[in-house]
């Protein structure tokens, strides 16, 4: 399914970006995965699509563009959205706060949310 500037695969990708597992108006971040390069819905989609295991992003890789922003159809840096992980820094859509709970398996983060940065 095309996104904005990219294609995104998974299980019942919507043209926001949306997939089976997280399709509320918010859930409209895809990730691109660091072992095979490419846009998927949610770890969700990877695991059942993508035929190898997850890499996750290391924070030497932070300035990465890899998020992609379904609303505007950008894509984001995992820095950027890892500093306004509430809504896109670009468009000011909302993203889901929940998300927040899966970034460990997404990137290289140390145990919980760091505050105060
Ligand atoms: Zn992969
Ligand atoms: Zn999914
Ligand atoms: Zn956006």
């Amino acid at each position: 399914m095309r996104v904005g500037k990219c294609e995104v695969l998974g299980v019942g990708i919507g043209e926001r970006g949306t997939c089976a597992h997280y399709n509320s108006e918010r859930d409209i971040v895809a990730i691109r995965f660091r072992c095979c390069g490419e846009y998927y819905g949610c770890h969700a989609c990877h695991a059942l699509l993508a035929r190898h295991p997850a890499e996750r992003w290391p924070q030497f890789e932070f300035d990465r563009r890899a998020i992609l922003c379904g609303a505007c159809g950008e894509e984001l840096t995992i820095h950027q959205y890892l500093s306004s992980p509430e809504a896109c820094p670009l468009c000011h859509a909302p993203f889901n706060p929940g998300c927040r709970k899966h970034h460990q398996l997404y990137f290289e983060v140390q145990g919980g949310p760091r505050l105060g940065s």
